[in-house]
């Protein structure tokens, strides 16, 4: 244990390990999963057990952590079974060939998971670990940070996200470290984790017309939209890493 400054909340004390990409939302059982780079041609780390930083937080912050992750967990895991077809106020589901391309997650908290996705970004941002080494919020982690170290929920309200989800392919085990991305010219910042994808709004500007139907904040609901991972970079480039074992 090390004794520090908090780089969260400023407190010195003991410093535990902390969470930076956990294992759990992925619910791969006991394997390895991997961390890959969209950026580079460096291998994907495999980690056991998860990706922590020693360096980050102290005790309490964990804690604090710990609790959002551990109620998010169990929806994240297994989320097929809380999504359900989300319907317009006509009451038809947005479908495309059929299928459902648009649901919302039932009895989820949306401002704990909203908290507990901004709170990831937040940690890879700020952690010098190897695997988020070379992705930084910029002046966004300060604003970040302050923003969640308030008990308000308005306050993450800069921050919201459209919320996708792959529900097709194997591609499950493993987190990308976060990258900028774009709609329609506005910065997001994109977060995977096995087949959840989480685009954060990082800017000033409002949020795309086309997407203003999609966009996730504290106050529910909580909208899942489908994607083919497959059909996206980072598909191609987890697929690609997968046959050839790098
Ligand atoms: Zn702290």
């Amino acid at each position: 244990m090390l004794i520090k400054e908090c780089q969260f909340c400023g407190n010195t004390g003991a410093h535990p390990a902390a969470h930076i990409f956990p294992k759990s939302l992925l619910g791969v059982g006991p394997v390895a999963f991997k961390v890959y780079r969209m950026a580079g041609r460096e291998p994907a780390r495999r980690s056991q057990t998860g990706v922590y930083d020693r360096q980050l937080w102290c005790n309490d912050c964990e804690l604090a952590s710990a609790k959002l992750e551990s109620y998010v967990a169990p929806y994240l895991q297994s989320l097929d079974n809380y999504k359900v077809p989300w319907r317009d106020p006509q009451g038809h589901p947005i479908e495309e060939n059929g299928r459902a391309l648009l649901w919302s997650v039932r009895e989820i908290d949306a401002g704990i998971l909203h908290r507990f996705v901004l709170s990831l970004l937040w940690r890879a941002s700020a952690s010098q670990r190897e695997e988020v080494r070379g992705f930084s919020l910029g002046p966004y982690q300060a604003r970040l940070r302050e923003a969640l170290r308030s008990s308000e929920a308005n306050l993450l309200d800069p921050f919201p996200y459209i919320f996708r989800h792959e529900d097709e392919t194997n591609l499950r085990a493993g987190y990308v470290t976060p990258f900028r991305s774009r709609y329609e010219g506005v910065r997001f910042v994109t977060l995977c984790a096995g087949g959840l994808a989480f685009d954060v709004k990082m800017s000033k500007s409002p949020v795309p017309e086309f997407c203003r139907s999609l966009i996730c904040r504290s106050e529910g609901p909580v909208l899942v939209l489908r994607h083919s991972i497959a059909e996206t970079g980072v598909g191609r480039l987890m697929a690609r890493r997968f046959r050839t074992g790098r």
